[in-house]
């Protein structure tokens, strides 16, 4: 069994949010990954079980390997319809905030979601929630906002209503934001939720390969050039950097996804502790920042301190407004200034 996650005050207050609530937006962060495609239709699944006219929406794009989630037809994006997305996030009665801590990360979805009226809750597992919600769970030893959703909605009415669709997407979202349970997942609930969740008809390794055997030829080009060409080892640091720029991508036919879990690859070398990723946005003029470390090396730190964004201590992201050298350079003092965690071992 699993302990109860809410007291009972949060479970009155968001059942009478849900009750009072029609319209419903449900939303994630932007470039959606599969926690937040996971959670933003779970919950609406769930919704539309209940009768309610819930609309997922995303700020951008989600990448192809993951369209074939359950209902992801019924997802608008914000950016791509913006003039239809707009009037419904104004005219909701409740918009459910899923996978974020902070309004800026809906890009331009914030102001349309920050000037609503309308009652908002927040349920993440980031670290350092912004309050603009009524309603917040932030916890951040959950292994994923899917585990976080999968408990509040078994507290709210038991497991035996949630339905095959809902379960889908909740293992879909707890297996991406683990690395397929091998980071972040020590946790023995998260192997009784599995459990549960198979009950449910789910097959695991289908929606494994759903994810992860779903990549384009050009993919595999890119990472093999990455890795070839692009890979910097740092032994004196045991960290790596690769970089990608706005020419090699529309070389290799880049398309928004193609470069996902490429940051992870470099910790494979052995006593690697830091894999960093740098990659010019094809959309806004500056740089996106991955970062990805093992044990207790604080990417979050890291990430604050030198690339104006944050994260969890093994995952964290940013954004640089330079030259792609110049980005180069802010990497390797920082690299200077965490020296002694990266080697002291
Ligand atoms: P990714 O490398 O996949 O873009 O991001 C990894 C994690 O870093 C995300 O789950 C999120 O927690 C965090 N993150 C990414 N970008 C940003 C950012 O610009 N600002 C902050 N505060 N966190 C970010
Ligand atoms: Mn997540």
């Amino acid at each position: 069994m699993l302990d109860n996650l809410l007291s009972e005050v949060d479970v009155q207050h968001l059942c009478t949010l849900l009750d009072k609530a029609h319209n419903i937006i449900v939303t994630c962060h932007v470039s959606p990954d599969g926690d937040a495609m996971g959670a933003v239709l779970a919950f609406s699944h769930f919704l539309w079980r209940k009768g309610k006219n819930a609309q997922p929406v995303v700020p951008n794009i989600f990448p192809d390997f993951l369209k074939w989630m359950p209902g992801v037809e019924r997802v608008r994006i914000y950016e791509k319809h913006e003039n239809e997305v707009a009037p419904l996030v104004a005219a909701a009665d409740l918009i459910i905030c899923l996978d974020f801590n902070a309004p800026d990360r809906l890009q331009g979805l914030q102001k349309p979601v920050t000037d609503s009226q309308s009652p908002k809750i927040m349920i993440d597992h980031h670290l350092d929630p912004v309050d603009f919600c009524d309603w917040v769970v932030s916890r951040q030893e959950m292994s994923s906002t899917c585990e976080l959703l999968y408990r509040i909605l078994v507290q709210l009415e038991g497991l035996d209503p949630m339905t095959y669709e809902e379960a889908v997407c909740l293992y879909t979202g707890m297996m991406t934001d683990t690395g397929c349970f091998s980071y972040n997942s020590n946790r023995s609930d998260i192997y009784y939720i599995i459990g549960r969740l198979l009950t449910k008809g789910i097959d695991k390794d289908k929606i494994y390969r759903n994810v992860f055997f779903n990549y384009s030829a050009e993919r595999f080009r890119l990472m093999g050039y990455m890795l070839y060409v692009k890979l910097e080892y740092f032994p004196e640091y045991h960290a790596s950097l690769m970089t990608l720029t706005r020419e090699e991508q529309k070389r290799f036919s880049h398309k928004k996804g193609d470069t996902e879990g490429f940051v992870n690859i470099p910790l494979q070398i052995g006593k690697s502790r830091l894999s960093v990723f740098l990659r010019e946005d094809t959309e806004r003029h500056n740089i996106r920042v991955s970062l990805r470390s093992v044990d207790d090396f604080p990417c979050n730190r890291m990430a604050a301190e030198f690339f104006n964004g944050g994260g969890h201590l093994n995952a964290s992201g940013g954004e640089l407004s330079c030259t792609m050298d110049e980005a180069v350079q802010i990497v390797r003092k920082a690299l200077k200034k965490y020296a002694s965690l990266l080697t002291d071992r």
